[in-house]
């Protein structure tokens, strides 16, 4: 039985939470086989997020057996933090997703500017990147950090050496912080094709002992639990043999063999 901790029901703001789209939700997530379904919304419609509404389809007996938890995935900017602090404390969430999508200004996962890595040193690019992400780890605001590797959704990425450099001081700071890092199978779906985070860099996640989750950032109840398989399939191979869960901002861990079991 798979865990997906990474669902959008409002997606982009085009849809809105009625019964009936959670249940399709809660539906589909049964017959994907999922134990467990975390909703993360994004923290821009933090006024259309509804627990009560919810907790409420997933009380339904049709329903036993597949655990339901309610969280946010929120934009982290260093300048947004005790607006954060104030989100985070607003509802009874589960968990909280800390996702990095800005730099500066510069949405650069967004279509629309994906032209300013034309105009950026992509070392430097990755090196603001990282260090924002360091930040939110800091931060101590978040349960997951969400897509790790984000920045390299349009294909584009430095040197192996250089991201390293990057790299390596952050895998320090989240192992003291204990957060979790959830491979998200979203990066499958964009040009890059590939999870966040790369295999390689899930391996030096469990050598620091890293703990993880997963997340499928489905945008509609057609996305959920997409490639998880495969991502459970990475983990295991690299080593992992337990995943975290989140209830009212605990972590909760789930030996892998048991997640796996449900599907083989
Ligand atoms: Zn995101
Ligand atoms: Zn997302």
């Amino acid at each position: 039985m798979l865990i997906d901790y990474h669902v959008h029901a409002l997606a982009h703001g085009e849809y809105e939470y009625s019964l009936a789209w959670i249940e399709e939700y809660l539906r589909r997530a049964q017959a994907q086989n999922l134990s467990q379904i975390g909703f993360s919304d994004h923290d821009w419609f933090e006024d259309r997020i509804e627990v009560e509404l919810i907790k409420g389809v997933a009380a339904r007996p049709e329903f036993d057996g597949l655990m339901v938890r309610v969280g946010i995935e929120v934009d982290y900017k260093p300048e947004r933090e005790p607006e954060i602090r104030r989100i985070l404390a607003q509802k009874p969430y589960d968990f909280a997703i800390g996702s990095v999508h800005h730099l500066g200004e510069w949405m650069f996962d967004h279509p629309d500017y994906k032209d300013g890595f034309l105009e950026r040193e992509i070392e430097e690019i990755y090196q603001v990147y990282y260090s924002l992400v360091e930040r939110a780890v800091k931060s101590n605001l978040f349960d997951i950090v969400g897509h790790l590797d984000l920045i390299k959704v349009w294909g584009v990425k430095p040197t192996t050496r250089q991201e390293n450099y990057f790299l390596k001081p952050l895998l320090h700071v989240m192992r003291k912080a204990g957060t979790v890092v959830e491979i998200n199978t979203g990066g499958l779906r964009k040009p890059v094709r590939e999870m966040y985070p790369s295999e390689v860099l899930l391996r030096d996640l469990f050598a620091h002992n890293i703990p993880i989750t997963f997340g499928s950032d489905a945008h509609h109840p057609e996305e959920l639990g997409s490639g998880l398989y495969e991502a459970l399939q990475t983990a295991w191979r690299v080593g992992y043999r337990k995943a975290s869960g989140f209830a009212r901002r605990q972590s909760i861990s789930y030996p892998l063999s048991e997640i796996r079991r449900g599907i083989s």
